[in-house]
């Protein structure tokens, strides 16, 4: 049996070449909808878009040998794969979801709860008794974000996996922040990995799309089934232009993980900060779960600034390189308010339940020059003293 390929040779040559046709090396993409039958009753590989097509399929496959997984589905969001996931746990099924996820995650977990599809609840997965108490209610399945959107907070997913799986749950683990090139959970027991491909998979602030990856057969193809009964299939030049981003994937974010290791050492030496939510910190709480569940700690981070609103406020308007917007995960560092931005629709009450304070920042750190991120972060500090 030939060895098994190096991730980052999967990532980069992952179908490099294997063009039948005219001897493409780069996998050329197929933006058919539909494809002939061979004859009468005769279906060749491929029938039509939304249940199949070769560049989402090579995108897939791509995924599916990163994660470890037996199979993928490419989807049109990062929120079609949570919902994915969530469509197979049957109707009042238990779903134990972590308090301080992704704000849109949160939105569609309790919307499904209040249409009666899942029942839900939200625990700081963190605290063992809280955990335990929900796993004792036997949950159909585990929703584990780590680290967490935007607090940065690590869990451990063999600890959380392994007791879930005693409970009878299935455990899907959101591995947007870090990526395969840094945590792979299905070698940790995940059932499912979920993915908003849109931010590092891709990487380049392009594409909006999504994917889930399955530990087992059973459950990749039952997941390839309904995302073609629901039709929420990426497409053909989404796929194309992910697997395109995704060649770069480890020396992007080698690169940006750079940056934000100094972005974080900078923050935590600052006197108008608080407190920086950075798991490549000693400081941080989970710094030894990160060590050992992941192999670095991305370019994800957030902060507290020593300020009210206002500060908060001049800081976002005079920050330079940086850019206030939504995501992460591309190559141009971007800033964001969770309160009145990701998060603005979880409510304030369960924001101040997640502990998502108004004086939180969030950085994506890019692959600009150290020099001028630090420079264009004091830009954003000075106006706050200018305030005073
Ligand atoms: N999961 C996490 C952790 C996210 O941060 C996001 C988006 O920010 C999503 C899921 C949803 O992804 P998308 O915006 O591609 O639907």
């Amino acid at each position: 049996m030939p060895k098994p390929k190096d991730p980052h040779t999967i990532a980069v040559a992952n179908g490099i070449a294997t063009d039948k046709t005219f001897r493409a090396v780069t996998p050329p993409i197929y933006l058919s909808s539909t494809f002939a039958f061979d004859g009468y009753e005769k279906s060749g590989a491929y029938e039509y878009t939304r249940t199949a097509n070769p560049s989402r399929d090579m995108l897939a496959d791509t995924l599916a040998k990163l994660e470890g997984g037996a199979g993928a589905a490419v989807v049109c969001s990062g929120m079609a794969a949570v919902d994915v996931v969530l469509a197979q746990v049957s109707k009042g099924g238990l779903v134990v979801a972590p308090h301080d996820c992704y704000g849109g995650t949160y939105r569609l977990l309790e919307t499904r709860q209040r249409s009666g599809q899942i029942d839900l609840v939200f625990v700081d997965q963190g605290d063992k008794t809280a955990l335990s108490a929900a796993l004792a209610r036997s949950p159909a399945l585990v929703l584990i974000e780590t680290p967490s959107n935007p607090l940065m907070r690590v869990v451990d997913i063999k600890a959380i996996a392994t007791q879930a799986k005693k409970a009878g749950a299935k455990v899907a683990v959101d591995n947007t922040f870090l990526s395969p090139a840094l945590q792979r959970p299905i070698a940790l027991g995940a059932d499912f990995v979920i993915h908003s491909t849109t931010k590092y998979l891709n990487g380049h602030s392009d594409v909006v799309g999504g994917a889930v990856i399955a530990a087992a057969a059973a459950d990749a193809e039952a997941i390839a089934e309904w995302v073609n009964i629901v039709g929420v299939t990426g497409a053909p030049f989404d796929a194309y232009l992910t697997l395109r981003g995704l060649r770069t994937l480890f020396a992007r974010i080698e690169r940006q993980q750079a940056n934000a290791v100094s972005i974080a050492d900078f923050l935590q030496n600052h006197k108008l900060v608080r407190v920086v939510h950075y798991p490549g910190l000693p400081s941080h709480p989970g710094y030894a779960i990160a060590r050992a569940q992941q192999a670095g700690s991305g370019a994800m981070l957030s902060f507290e600034l020593a300020g009210d609103t206002e500060a908060v406020r001049a800081f976002v308007e005079a920050i330079e390189v940086f850019t206030l917007a939504e995501s992460l995960g591309g190559v141009e560092s971007l800033i964001a308010h969770p309160a009145t931005m990701t998060h603005a629709k979880m409510g304030v009450e369960a924001r101040r339940v997640a502990g998502i304070s108004d004086s939180l920042l969030r950085l994506s750190v890019g692959l600009e020059a150290e020099s001028d991120l630090l420079a264009g972060l004091e830009a954003g500090f000075t106006a706050i003293s200018n305030r005073r």
